[in-house]
């Protein structure tokens, strides 16, 4: 598949314990990652953790305060930046809105010494990838915000660089041409197969795109995975919080059998979590908890059965509808007559069934196997 693939591919950009201070402010503090060619790549973590410095000190824009920075093998430590293989592709479209999308488009190549006709050809091509064909006379200040994204991206694309750096290219567009944006984007990426670097806040955004993700916090790297894996294995409280949503049930470990554990948790009672379920980073300061997605369990009216292989009682504390699904908010029964603070379990609607309202008494149906300790 396309994850082997990526794997056997030459590394792009490596940075080897990378740090940057700004005066005293450490904005990176260690970065070790291995980007691959072909690879759609994001750095994702909350504002300020130096997701933007990484991405600039790639792009050759900032200085490092030690460590290496290799493209394409090549140390980058006296490379300007437009003497990079990349480029980068701002939030702010910054194109010209006096200009024409072709004027717009051939400024990525005024110091391009090809004829005027070869020029104009390579501005047509580019324009093709990015679903513009025929908008090239277009005056630039008509157009809507994606499709003035999709100029600034045909602008950085028509230099053919090896590496295509995005800044957060789609938070300015609303939703809907956000999601038809991040889509276009993963086409227009498998299609010319350069490797691409994304810098995002948004979560789903990086997990929709990406074929792995760097979460970051702190100006270091908490982990690096696949998005698939970012979700169902997260390494830390932290990375599993800033992903989705996982509830969180405190636990406390029985006895260890080998490498299984068992816990007895709040609201689920005992539970064998195998090696494979816990997490590999642990917060010292923090007592074990068990986390699961809301996904990971299900909810039905008291008395209704189910196939799960687990089944605890509990209460209905809230209930969102989004059409689709709904959240349900529950208070898990605890042993001694009170109950567990809610946790978020949601559920695909089915047409005809009735969703359960607030107070009402459930059965909550889980599975050990979606459990992880933290
Ligand atoms: P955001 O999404 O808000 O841009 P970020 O993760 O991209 O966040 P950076 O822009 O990389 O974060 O900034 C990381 C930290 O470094 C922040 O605390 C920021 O204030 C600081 N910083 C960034 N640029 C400079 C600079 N030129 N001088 C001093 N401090 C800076």
């Amino acid at each position: 598949g396309r994850s082997a693939a990526l794997q056997a591919a030459r590394p792009m950009i490596e940075c080897r314990d990378v740090h940057k201070y700004y005066g005293d402010y450490h904005a990176l503090r260690g970065i070790d990652l291995t980007i691959r060619a072909g690879e759609f790549f994001s750095l994702l973590g909350p504002s300020g953790c130096g997701k933007t410095t990484l991405l600039r000190v790639i792009a050759g824009f900032e200085d490092i305060s030690s460590g290496v920075v290799l493209i394409d093998g090549k140390d980058m430590a006296h490379v300007p930046a437009n003497k990079r293989p990349t480029n980068m592709v701002f939030q702010s479209y910054a194109i010209f809105p006096h200009l024409t999308v072709a004027q717009n488009v051939a400024f990525g190549l005024r110091r391009d010494p090809r004829k005027r006709a070869e020029k104009d050809e390579a501005v047509e091509e580019a324009l093709a990838m990015v679903g513009l064909t025929g908008y090239g006379a277009r005056a630039a200040h008509a157009l809507s915000g994606g499709q003035r994204q999709r100029v600034a991206l045909a602008r950085a694309l028509i230099l053919k660089p090896e590496v295509l750096l995005l800044d957060e290219p789609l938070s300015a567009l609303d939703r809907k041409m956000r999601e038809q944006m991040q889509v276009e984007l993963i086409k227009l990426q498998r299609q010319v197969g350069i490797t691409f670097v994304l810098v995002t806040h948004d979560q789903e955004e990086a997990l929709v795109m990406s074929d792995r993700i760097a979460v970051m916090f702190e100006g270091g790297i908490a982990q690096l995975d696949e998005p698939e894996t970012l979700y169902a294995r997260p390494k830390s409280r932290r990375v599993a919080d800033f992903i989705g949503v996982m509830n969180f049930l405190s636990a406390t470990i029985v006895e260890e059998q080998g490498e299984t554990l068992r816990v007895d948790v709040e609201g689920l009672g005992e539970i064998d979590i195998p090696a494979a379920q816990i997490a590999t980073k642990n917060e010292t300061d923090s007592a074990p908890m068990i986390g699961f997605r809301p996904e990971a369990v299900n909810v039905f009216p008291e008395g209704q059965p189910q196939n799960a292989p687990r089944q605890s009682g509990g209460v209905i504390d809230e209930v969102v509808y989004y059409g689709d699904m709904t959240y349900y908010d529950v208070r898990l029964d605890e042993e001694d007559g009170t109950t567990s603070e809610p946790v978020r379990i949601s559920m695909r609607n089915v047409f005809g069934r009735d969703i359960p309202d607030v107070g009402a008494r459930v059965t909550v149906g889980w599975s050990p196997a979606s459990m992880i300790l933290f």
